[in-house]
């Protein structure tokens, strides 16, 4: 009989003191509380902090789990962080993708145009530029311009003060004039009209589950640049990263309180004091609190209503959340050799042409899904290719509703089960179409997660993957500010995946230390460290 499998993220317990006053807590030990946490202990000195996590291992939405013997991953991308965890100290084995970012498929009637884009700007646009040669100096003028953007995103502050808002306009002009612009606008700017150079160049849009026309320029080119500049992966399963991040943090003095909920947080005239925890009457309090949990839960819930202005709430009701998903994983046979059917990529995606990602959005804000044969968007990707494990696939598909799905999860167990299968196969029926002939018959085992999953695992009320969405009407000053209406209550929430989470570390610790970490800079700065920062090591 073979060994069980022990996944790093289960290496770690709680080591909480039960002490009832704490300098920091941290609500929530994903990657932004990891991050915030860790930025934090570089940054102080003893300083007594502690981060509550509901579930008994860290790493919130970037983890892995075992199922029959498999070991299956919900992230899949590491994006260029790497100057982030050098500076925390947190060592990890990383695959880097040298060649190719993605292998793009997209299906138009009975075509399949196929696009593999490589990683970092400069080949990406001299692969469009050979690819759709007619239309080179608009892709040039495009990416340079990109390049030129986000460099300007690097002059911001995180938290403008009035001298900075009066310095924006001649230090960020490129970022003052796509403060309201998609990415569609964006594309339309620069003479992009060609529909299948589009569809390639929307790839950074439609990954969130946010079609080009909603999606915001500057949000939409960050995530083209941060995930494609180097990407890469961990040798070893996804949940090896949070694991390290909180090992490190109780070896550096934190303190984590694992398989415990935050319930309330306990507010007095307008001030955070405490939080109380699930089953239990005592407040633990603690001079500041940062909450890394979907702020619909942070603030309508643990906080409540009552305490917030009208207007914060206006905000709140007005503001939306991110997609959720269907995720398919299988492990398979050892009959079918996966190296032989390039797929060692960060991502395989397949699609219906231009506008899929508009149809299947406005399905998710009908609070369902608008997917059918013919209009699709789906992931594949293929871990063990680089973990070296036993084969396994994930597809992922997104947009979905939380919809019904909690419903029939919580009372009608074969609906939900009819539901998730029906899903299951018409999102394998695809990856066998597309990528893996024959993919059917190799499966032994096959987990599928629905936005119910997500809903419980993360406890996200709207089974958001990915925090606010990322919309034009909800980017910069309009997103929900790290500093809420309630004292000493910080929520930092720059965007998602692993590159805005991180970046939610650096933001708030600088602003818990009036910029004197990062002088308040937007983007993380290696090079404008304070002399209070603190090398410390485990
Ligand atoms: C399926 C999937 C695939 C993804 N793939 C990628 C990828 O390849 N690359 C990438 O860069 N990004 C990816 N992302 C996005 C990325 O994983 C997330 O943006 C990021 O992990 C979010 O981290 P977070 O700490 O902000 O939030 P979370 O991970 O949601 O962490 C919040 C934590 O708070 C805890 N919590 C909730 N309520 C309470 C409470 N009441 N009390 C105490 N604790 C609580 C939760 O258990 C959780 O651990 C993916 C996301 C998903 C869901």
């Amino acid at each position: 009989m073979s060994n069980p499998i022990k996944l790093k993220r289960d290496e770690l317990s709680s080591n909480y003191s039960g002490s009832e006053h704490y300098d920091l807590v941290i609500i929530g030990s994903g990657i932004s509380g990891l991050s915030s946490g860790l930025m934090w202990q570089k940054n102080t000195e003893n300083k007594k902090t502690l981060i509550i996590e509901k579930n008994p291992y860290p790493g919130g939405y970037s983890t892995a789990y075992e199922r029959q013997g498999y070991v299956f991953e919900t992230t899949q991308l590491f994006p260029d962080i790497i100057n982030m965890i050098d500076y925390l100290g947190v060592e990890i084995n990383l695959k880097q993708f040298k060649g190719n970012f993605m292998r793009r498929l997209v299906v138009e009637n009975n075509d399949v145009a196929e696009y593999k884009i490589p990683a970092g700007p400069e080949n990406f646009t001299n692969y469009l530029c050979e690819t759709f040669a007619e239309d080179e100096a608009k892709i040039r003028r495009l990416m340079d311009y990109s390049l030129d953007m986000f460099k300007q995103v690097r002059k911001l502050k995180a938290n403008s003060r009035l001298k900075d808002k009066l310095l924006i306009p001649f230090q960020a002009p490129k970022v003052v004039a796509n403060l309201n612009r998609t990415y569609s606008g964006l594309l339309d700017k620069f003479g992009i009209t060609n529909p299948k150079l589009r569809e390639v160049m929307e790839t950074f849009t439609s990954f969130s589950g946010v079609p080009s026309d909603r999606a915001s320029a500057i949000m939409a080119t960050g995530a083209m640049l941060s995930s494609m500049t180097r990407c890469f992966r961990p040798y070893g399963f996804f949940d090896e990263f949070p694991a390290k991040m909180a090992q490190l943090f109780q070896a550096r003095g934190g303190e984590i309180c694992f398989d415990s909920a935050v319930e309330k947080i306990e507010v007095q005239d307008g001030t955070a004091v405490g939080v109380r925890l699930k089953g239990t009457e005592g407040v633990i309090r603690a001079d500041k609190i940062i909450t890394t949990v979907d702020p619909m839960l942070a603030m309508r819930h643990l906080v409540g209503d009552e305490y917030l202005p009208k207007k914060y709430i206006t905000r709140l009701e007005n503001t939306i959340m991110s997609v959720s998903s269907i995720n398919v994983a299988l492990g398979l046979d050892e009959n079918i050799d996966m190296s032989l059917l390039d797929l060692d990529y960060p991502y395989n995606v397949v699609s219906t042409g231009l506008g899929t990602a508009e149809k299947l959005f406005d399905g998710f804000m009908a609070g369902d899904n608008a997917f059918t044969e013919s209009c699709f968007h789906m992931a594949v990707i293929c871990p063990s290719l680089t973990t070296g494990g036993k084969n396994t696939v994930t597809l992922r598909c997104t947009p979905f509703a939380l919809h019904k799905w909690e419903e029939w999860r919580n009372s009608d167990k074969a609906k939900y089960k009819e539901e998730k299968e029906r899903w299951a196969d018409f999102f394998i029926g695809l990856a066998e179409k597309y990528f893996i002939p024959g993919l059917s018959k190799h499966i032994l085992v096959k987990d599928i997660s629905t936005p119910a999953t997500y809903a419980r695992y993360s406890g996200s009320p709207s089974a958001s993957l990915y925090d606010m969405a990322s919309l034009v009407t909800q980017f910069g000053p309009k997103r929900l500010p790290m500093e809420t209406p309630i004292r000493n209550l910080l929520q930092p929430k720059f965007s998602h995946g692993l590159y805005g989470t991180m970046m939610n570390g650096v933001q708030v610790v600088d602003l818990l230390l009036n910029r004197k970490f990062n002088n308040g800079n937007s983007l993380f700065d290696p090079n404008n460290q304070s002399p209070i920062t603190n090398n410390q090591s485990p």
